[in-house]
């Protein structure tokens, strides 16, 4: 199954990439892109202006030219499609929520668990068509996580004290 293969390493760590294209593989890629993640505690997730304000973690990750546009884009438009999906489903949910006539102690939990659920599809959706490249970032950790096996075996290779999971 194409799943994310993830390889964790400590937060402090410099992460060292083999020297080829993340997507394609291809050596000396001669080019990269910077991606970004910072931390999200289960509480920040409800509160969404949080995702985009604190510290982030940046890395610089080898891509070729021809493949850099595709790895930058297919993060882009998962934040994109996030947000608008969590924005509709807030417009829908509610609304019905609230058609129920609950203690609003109870109506505003319920509204928050149905919108997170509704974002079910879109987690499978990305779980199993992952991304060429992503992170996440834990508290004392961050997760690199390659769609390619081989490349993160590499990735895994050329970071002493890296691991996989
Ligand atoms: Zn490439």
């Amino acid at each position: 199954m194409p799943m994310s293969i993830d390889v964790s390493l400590p937060r402090a760590a410099a992460p060292v990439f083999p020297d080829a294209c993340c997507v394609c593989d291809a050596a000396r890629p001669g080019s990269s892109f910077e991606a970004k993640g910072r931390r999200t505690s289960g509480f920040e997730f409800l509160l969404p202006w949080l995702w985009f304000v604190g510290p982030r973690v940046r890395v610089t990750v080898p891509a070729c030219a021809g493949c850099r546009p595709q790895a930058l884009a297919s993060r882009r438009w998962r934040t994109v499609i996030l947000v608008a999906w969590l924005a509709a489903a807030l417009y829908f949910v509610m609304p019905w929520i609230k058609s129920f006539d609950l203690p609003r102690a109870l109506a505003r939990p319920l509204g928050v668990l149905a919108v997170l659920a509704s974002t079910a599809p879109l987690v499978a959706w990305w779980t199993f068509r992952p991304p060429a490249f992503d992170l996440t970032v834990h508290k004392d950790t961050v997760e690199y996580e390659f769609a390619s096996r081989a490349y993160a075996l590499r990735f895994l290779a050329c970071n002493p004290g890296a691991r996989i999971g």
